[in-house]
């Protein structure tokens, strides 16, 4: 057992097992036009890796079963799958709550804008990274101009009342720029509500803080820095019990672009399908075997155990 699973099973007196299943995390792409030095799928433009309409219909079956409270659509940059409106249609007329995740950059690009306009048409959800308020820093994470494109997509969104709507929901993700933890999340919440309305008149809902896994190229860019065991005793040392009952893979399973069934996207970046007595591949969903599977760890998972907690929708513990 790692020296993960050890540390649950001492403080929870079991290993980690999924209690329930509402959440339908979807994977439909490494394609990204950025390549951010922190991605823990190491997605980019050079990427191939795309989920097709064949293996898109069966996770739209797989859902009928289910019955999730959202679909939880990720990448790479979900916005450059061809079949992505295909795939958000089909979910929302079968009635899902459907969430984008967008890294904001992609609707800046030649012909993206009428997606926006497209999301809102079906309700969509949006999750958006922006990793910092500060343009150095989100440059230096995903490249040149990437924050004044962020913002430029941001305006288009409130303008199309993302953020202003109650009924449009705009969430803005942060994580470090290096390694460390995020800060507290509420106190983020109004650093940032305070300058991007002040400065540069954008508006959200809610912030939500992810620390950033030593995996991917964040571990390539630590062990470069020869930071990897430092940061890794930082999470270690930062374990805070609290924050098991609300890990994100214990509520949800994630497919990736081929079919693929994962505890979580951190899990498909390491190639850790789910645990062998369940079905490792979505055709075969099972929905009853998937709420009460044993979840897959690996060290990494200190990364969500560490400080507030952390999962893709933020903090475990405020
Ligand atoms: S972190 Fe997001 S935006 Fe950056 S390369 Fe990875 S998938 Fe693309
Ligand atoms: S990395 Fe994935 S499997 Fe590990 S604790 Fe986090 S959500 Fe769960």
């Amino acid at each position: 057992m790692n020296e993960f699973g050890k540390r649950i099973k001492s403080v929870a007196g079991a290993e980690l097992f999924a209690d329930g299943l509402n959440t339908l995390q979807v994977n439909i792409g490494l394609l990204c036009n950025n390549r951010c030095k922190h991605c823990h799928l190491e997605a980019g433009p050079e990427k191939k890796e795309l989920m097709d309409w064949h293996t898109m219909q069966l996770v739209i079956a797989a859902a009928r079963d289910i019955r999730p409270n959202l679909v939880d659509i990720t990448g790479g940059a979900p916005e450059m799958n061809p079949n992505l409106k295909r795939f958000v249609k089909a979910m929302s007329r079968a009635g899902f709550r459907v969430q984008i995740r967008t890294n904001l950059t992609i609707l800046t690009e030649p012909g993206m804008k009428p997606m926006i306009d497209f999301f809102k048409q079906n309700k969509v959800k949006l999750v958006a990274s922006l990793p910092c308020y500060l343009k150095k820093e989100v440059d230096s994470i995903r490249g040149d101009r990437a924050f004044d494109r962020s913002v430029e997509a941001l305006r288009y969104i409130n303008k199309a009342g993302y953020g202003r709507a109650s009924e449009l929901q705009l969430d803005l993700v942060f994580n470090p720029e290096g390694d460390f933890l995020p800060a507290d999340q509420s106190l983020l919440e109004q650093e940032y509500r305070e300058t991007l309305s002040k400065e540069y008149d954008v508006d959200f809902d809610n912030l939500i803080t992810i620390a950033n896994m030593p995996i991917g190229r964040f571990n390539a860019m630590l062990r470069r820095k020869g930071t990897l065991q430092s940061y890794n005793r930082l999470l270690r040392k930062a374990f805070n019990k609290e924050t098991i009952d609300g890990l994100m893979c214990r509520s949800q399973i994630n497919v990736g672009w081929d079919g693929k069934v994962y505890d979580c996207d951190f899990n498909l970046g390491l190639g850790l399908t789910v645990d062998d007595s369940v079905p490792q591949h979505i055709r075969d969903c099972d929905p009853k075997l998937y709420s009460h599977r044993r979840i897959v760890t690996g060290n990494h998972c200190f990364g969500c155990t560490a400080g507030q907690g952390s999962s893709c929708e933020g903090a475990l513990v405020r």
